[in-house]
């Protein structure tokens, strides 16, 4: 298993260290390892020990991400590895992201040459939330960005300022998949406040780099109101901007929340609707809805990406226009 040394951790008395890489700041016995199982004290030295290991790689689509505004139409080298700093009740992923499963080691070259391959424009680190592979996605997408491809992080954003700013030059877009609009949602349902969320959102969008919110909708943790969602959308078009794309997103029962029912869709519908008034560009998933799935110009209406699934038609001109009214779209591509 290679295993390297791992930035952003301070040394204390008795070979106990203090990892601030994420605002958990976990204290580590010697012999012990952080929250997210991958960064581990031995001797009273920080060890990452995911450097490279690989437990899902796949060619997706980027709607996948989800990202609808950055390359439309095109498919991404994406990979992931073990452990997470968060454990969100309703984890998709929780079998690589709260146990440590089988890996394969790609070295940053590696990666590279995948991402190069299929028409893939780069990499998105993804599936487990790549905050805590620091190390390994700071070393691939520098060698990414100077074979002349992107890089995109799908995380939590759940990270310490100084390392998201080491970060920030060499990822060009992001997913940032909010959990709650407040720090007692994040402690009831990630079991952690994550004070910076909030904050890590402006530092991306101050740095001009591309994101996109999701936010999964869930019974029992999210009210289902106007007001609620009302909220919301006031504080992403106060804060961030009203050309950030949201997607709301459909909980089905997972994880620890087995017996919680999927989102009624009448909600989803609610938040769309109800947002709408704040910013440009809603999105549906994890329901067939191809009208709220597609993009349209925010000033006249028109259709200009028309989304079935993955199956997607970039309508608006080869300059970045809409075909109607002329104003540019809202698109990196
Ligand atoms: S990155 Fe891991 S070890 Fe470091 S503070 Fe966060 S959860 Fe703890
Ligand atoms: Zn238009």
């Amino acid at each position: 298993m290679p295993t390297l040394e791992a930035e952003y951790y301070v040394p204390l008395e008795g070979n106990k260290v203090k990892c601030v890489l994420c605002p958990r700041e976990c204290t580590i016995p010697d012999g012990g390892q952080g929250f997210c199982l991958v960064r581990k004290n031995r001797g009273g030295i920080l060890y990452t020990v995911v450097y490279g290991e690989v437990t899902s790689a796949a060619y997706d689509p980027i709607e996948k991400k989800p990202l609808y505004h950055f390359y439309p139409g095109s498919v991404i080298f994406s990979i992931g590895t073990n452990g997470c700093n968060l454990d969100c009740k309703s984890c998709q992923n929780w079998e690589i992201s709260r146990q440590e499963t089988q890996r394969q080691f790609f070295p940053p070259e590696a990666a590279v040459t995948y991402a190069r391959r299929y028409g893939s424009i780069g990499i998105a680190y993804t599936y487990n939330d790549p905050i805590i592979w620091f190390e390994y996605v700071k070393d691939t997408a520098k060698k990414v960005k100077e074979a002349g491809l992107v890089n995109v992080m799908v995380t939590n954003g759940n990270i310490n300022i100084n390392a998201l700013r080491e970060l920030l030059p060499l990822i060009d877009a992001f997913n940032v998949d909010l959990k709650g609009m407040d720090s007692d949602y994040y402690l009831k349902f990630s079991s952690f406040p994550s004070p910076n969320v909030w904050k890590v959102c402006e530092e991306i969008r101050k740095a001009g780099k591309h994101l996109e919110l999701t936010k999964l909708i869930v019974p029992d943790f999210d009210e289902f109101t106007p007001e609620y969602f009302e909220r919301f959308g006031r504080w992403v078009a106060e804060n961030l901007g009203k050309d950030v794309p949201v997607h709301y997103s459909r909980f089905f029962p997972a994880y620890k929340l087995l017996s919680t029912p999927p989102t009624p869709v009448e909600v989803l519908d609610l938040a769309y609707d109800v947002t709408k008034e704040y910013l440009y560009y809603i999105y549906v998933g994890n329901v067939v809805d191809p009208k709220r799935e597609s993009t349209y110009c925010p000033f006249c209406g028109e259709l200009l990406v028309r989304r079935e699934g993955y199956d997607v038609r970039v309508l608006f001109t080869s300059d970045g226009k809409c075909p109607n009214c002329g104003r540019a779209v809202d698109f990196v591509f």
